[in-house]
């Protein structure tokens, strides 16, 4: 299930992220943002439990997280999600996948792979650009054999292709994806387009 960031402050941050002229530390800047609203939409659902608090007036009772999540960056461009999503929330575990995708062919390539207990857990994997999709059904695979249920499972990603967001639906439609654009269509070099380039080159500075 798709779900596109609706809130004017994505669309201004998305907009910075996109411009050519925006330099490396602002574009981190602007990714640790907009990694933020998404964070807060994702995590809407996250079950929350009672906790009484004395306020300097009276007793409150309130509601405090109840759940841990696991963060499953894919490396490298989904680091620069991290520190947002792990500000927020702060029972969490962090899982690494690391996928590099090959210039000629478009396809991802495996390189490490370090993964928490999933079983019974809610999993974010996070990659800033779903293109084809590759990367991101590579990852949802490995996380899936580990014990991670589809239902449970959500795909977080800063600018999407429909190509990309198809390919994730065609694995499980429970899978639930949160992006902050859902842009036009692939070029012939499977860039996302209008998109933003690659967006770990233009975080790194590479
Ligand atoms: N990865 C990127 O960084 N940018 C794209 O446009 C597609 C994949």
């Amino acid at each position: 299930m798709l779900h596109i960031l609706d809130h004017p402050l994505g669309d201004h941050v998305v907009t910075h992220l996109r411009d050519l002229t925006t330099k490396p530390a602002t574009f981190r800047t602007l990714a640790y943002q907009i990694s933020l609203l998404l964070a807060i939409e994702a995590t809407r659902d996250v079950a929350t439990e009672e906790l009484t608090v004395e306020t300097p007036l009276e007793p409150h009772c309130g509601r405090v997280l109840a759940e841990s999540i696991v963060l499953v960056p894919i490396l490298r461009a989904g680091i620069s999600m991290v520190q947002p999503f792990s500000d927020l929330l702060p029972a969490l575990s962090v899982g690494y996948i690391g996928l590099e995708r090959d210039e000629q062919t478009a396809i991802a390539r495996s390189y490490y792979c370090k993964l928490p207990p999933l079983n019974s857990r809610r999993v974010l994997i996070l990659d800033p650009m779903l293109a084809t999709g590759g990367s991101a059904l590579q990852a949802i695979q490995v996380v899936m054999a580990q014990g991670a249920a589809a239902t449970d499972l959500s795909l977080v990603s800063i600018v999407s292709a429909p190509e990309g967001v198809k390919a994730v639906e065609a694995v499980d439609p429970g899978i639930k994806i949160f992006t902050a654009a859902l842009d036009r269509e692939l070029n012939a070099r499977k860039y996302i387009l209008p998109g933003l380039g690659d967006f770990g080159d233009r975080l790194y500075g590479t």
